[in-house]
């Protein structure tokens, strides 16, 4: 048995030493939870009444800390910090490369005069300049202006990372261009929460003249899968790539339905408990753990919070759990599809608004006045996804989401929404009623009407729909085609400007006809009827895993972008320009390098993907099946020598015939893929590239799969190099 594969499965057979996890020590969650991070009552303790409420100041209004006072702010922070045995300090912040990044510095330092000391000022916290010209950039930053910087965002809490006996405090940043054009996933967020706080608040108005601030909220579900460590180690494709190019799917996948909500295996289960006990020290809310539906498969999630703190908590967690794994001699997989055959993973994204009032904007009221406003954000949402559809589609792609989406485990890549039977009807009774004629007084009758029908709890588990892309749940809509290792600030970026950009045009509706003399309600409820008639086609309450819903989205000129390089060109279409720079999220250059940059990640991930099955099927599974061939055929020619006739080795010689022609497909497909490969870089056009990469290579591993899954059928299995599905989905 091939060494790699066998050690693994040797080390497994013998059972790991469990690691002696403190679970809690019998605390409480609430003991430890938030310990590792400078809350505001921390910041209350550590800071000048001055520093403290500036710093308040900035973190609700976003108002600048000066200088002086950041001096103040800095030094709190490293008192705090170096209380709890830290040394050293980095900023933390969220390149395009999709990962977290981060360069340490000490507090250590020498004065002019030789003596060493501590030092941590307010220059180094509120900015840093890392060499970071090897970040995705898609050009903005030609060589000779190679500088970005990192800008502290006050907004989300410092916090202690511990790793071994080390422990570093980090300051969660943005990541700019020298001219101020973003380079991460985090400045477009915050710009775009602060773009649709904006015109909620204006649009609360019209109800509620005391709200003064709308925040967007995020709950996000993290699935993924665990492998033993030392088996996905004999997989190249597993450790570079973070699923597998070949592998013939097990006799039993998910067929039986038995892992779904499951009992949690022993030895997953003090993983989860470790990386919970991590997540809370740094202040993640997690609440949810359970089996997933694919065996190997599991989900967490955490109580929802104000998305700029929800999206670095996640990122934060994907990195914990990836760490926390190698202590339990695990491997995490946060890809979407590591499996052919069996469920990929997703992260839904549960969305919603709030105000500083405390009224969830997306919750139906139990007034006809507080209805009128929830009815008033819903049907503004569903436009928004109606008129932007390819931003949310666009917003979601990726090499690896493409193999999740629309394989009947997932929603298909056609956006539509789903609100639930009772809501539609509520709307459709608004698009029958509300017409020309309709006065003030008919208004109370409909406002009347519209309370009975929203029932004051709708969250009802029987109407929802599993198989919505973008699916009303009773107080927050679940965007559930997000890839699960996605940085879930790129759909809530998109989710949140285009919504935004919806209230706006609603408020400038609703004005328009207040001017002409229409009563505010009657003026609200006429826009509302245009708007639900308007985007009626986004609406689809079916399955969408139906091959009826292809057609009859086809039907409605529906958008279906089946792969990444078609779904990103959204991002360079003129909607994409006006809508971005009109909000100021993104300056043209800055969506033109953007797209550069996701199209470049698409290339480099299916080009990794294409050296690594090569180098399988040739350097891996060629020789395995070589060697069963050649052993076979000594047999076929011993038996022959000892005078046996045909009928005595038939069986043999067939699968030396069968061993040969695999072998030459392999071969075959493999030299096709390198071939197709040296014409798609030698092609400048990035997007040209890309097509090459998603239309031609990618295809060709389909193609290299089928024979080697089909020699893994027939070779030897001790001769096999590669850990099987069953030994990766199902030991340890
Ligand atoms: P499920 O979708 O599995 O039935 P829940 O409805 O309880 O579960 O919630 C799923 C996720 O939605 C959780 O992460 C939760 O925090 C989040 N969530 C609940 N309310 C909101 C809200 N108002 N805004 C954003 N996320 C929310
Ligand atoms: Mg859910």
């Amino acid at each position: 048995m091939s060494s790699l594969r066998q050690s693994a499965l040797e080390q497994v057979i013998k059972g790991h030493e469990d690691k002696k996890v403190s679970h809690y020590n019998g605390k409480r969650i609430t003991a430890i939870f938030n310990s590792h991070v400078f809350t505001e009552r921390l910041m209350r303790e550590y800071l000048s009444d001055e520093a403290y409420k500036s710093l308040m100041n900035s973190r609700k209004n976003g108002t600048k800390v000066e200088r002086r006072v950041a001096d103040q702010i800095a030094s709190g922070m490293k008192a705090w910090a170096e209380e709890r045995g830290v040394t050293h300090y980095t900023h933390w912040f969220q390149p395009l490369t999709g990962t977290t990044a981060e360069k340490h510095d000490s507090f250590f330092t020498i004065k002019s005069d030789g003596t060493a000391i501590e030092l941590f000022d307010g220059d180094t916290l509120i900015q840093q300049e890392p060499d970071a010209s090897s970040f995705p950039n898609g050009g903005i930053r030609a060589t000779f202006e190679a500088r970005g910087y990192t800008a502290w965002d006050p907004s989300s809490p410092a916090f202690i990372m511990e790793s071994g006996f080390g422990k570093t405090l980090c300051i969660p940043t943005i990541f700019i261009a020298y001219n101020g054009e973003s380079l991460d996933y985090k400045a477009p967020l915050i710009k775009s929460a602060a773009a649709l706080d904006k015109a909620a608040v204006d649009v609360c108005h019209y109800f509620d003249k005391n709200v003064s601030k709308v925040n967007v909220t995020l709950g996000w579900e993290q699935e993924y899968f665990l492998v033993d460590e030392a088996i996905a180690n004999a997989r190249p494709d597993l450790v570079m790539c973070g699923r597998t190019l070949v592998g013939h799917p097990p006799a039993k996948g998910q067929q039986l339905d038995d892992h779904y909500f499951g009992s949690i295996p022993d030895r997953v289960f003090a993983f989860m408990q470790d990386y919970e006990q991590e997540a809370y020290k740094l202040g993640i809310p997690l609440r949810t753990r359970h089996n997933e539906v694919a065996p190997s498969q599991f989900e967490c999630a955490p109580i929802f919070e104000e998305v700029n703190i929800a999206v670095d908590h996640n990122t934060l967690l994907m990195d914990i759990m990836s760490k926390v794994a190698k202590r339990h001699k695990l491997m995490v997989l946060l890809h979407e599809k590591p499996f052919a055959g069996v469920n990929g993973s997703g992260k839904h994204n549960n969305w919603s608004l709030s105000t500083d009032t405390g009224v969830n904007l997306l919750s139906p009221g139990k007034t006809p006045r507080t209805n009128l406003m929830f009815l008033t954000f819903f049907v503004n949402a569903i436009k928004a996804v109606h008129d932007y559809a390819d931003l949310l589609r666009g917003a979601i792609a990726s090499a690896s989401n493409d193999h999740r989406l629309g394989a009947n485990e997932a929603p298909p890549a056609i956006i539509s929404v789903y609100l639930g039977k009772y809501l539609s009807e509520v709307l459709d009774e608004v698009e029958t009623r509300v017409n020309d004629n309709f006065t003030e007084q008919d208004e109370v009758l409909l406002k009347l009407d519209i309370h009975k029908h929203i029932p004051e709890v709708l969250m009802d588990n029987t109407d929802r729909n599993r198989t919505s892309p973008f699916a009303f749940t009773g107080n927050k809509f679940e965007f559930r085609a997000v890839g699960s290792s996605a940085n879930c600030a790129s759909p809530m970026t998109v989710l949140n400007t285009m919504m935004a950009e919806t209230l706006k045009q609603f408020k400038k509706d609703v004005d328009s006809l207040i001017e002409k003399g229409d009563k505010k309600e009657v003026a609200i409820m006429h826009v509302l009827r245009k708007y639900i008639t308007t985007s009626k086609k986004i609406r689809f309450e079916g399955d969408n895993y139906s091959d009826e819903w292809a057609a009859e989205a086809k039907k409605r000129g529906l958008s279906n972008f089946k792969t990444t390089p078609e779904a990103l060109d959204v991002f360079v279409s003129k909607m994409a320009k006006d809508l971005f720079t009109s909000n100021g999220i993104y300056s043209e250059r800055e969506l033109d390098a953007r797209h550069e940059i996701m199209l470049e990640d698409y290339v480099k991930k299916v080009q990794i993907e294409a050296r690594i099955i090569g180098n399988l099927a040739t350097n891996h599974i060629l020789p395995a099946a070589v060697k069963y061939q050649n052993i076979l055929m000594e047999n076929v020619k011993s038996l022959k020598d000892l005078g046996i006739d045909e009928t005595g080795y038939k069986a043999q010689l067939n699968l030396v015939k069968v061993i040969g022609k695999h072998i030459q497909s392999l071969n075959d497909n493999v030299e096709a893929m390198i071939a197709a490969r040296k014409v798609a870089n030698n092609e400048t056009d990035m997007h040209k590239r890309a097509d090459l990469y998603c239309n031609t290579i990618k295809n060709l591993f389909e193609e290299i799969r089928y024979p080697a899954d089909k020699l893994e059928l027939i070779v030897d299995n001790s001769l096999w190099p590669l850990p099987t599905y069953h030994e990766m989905l199902y030991f340890g």
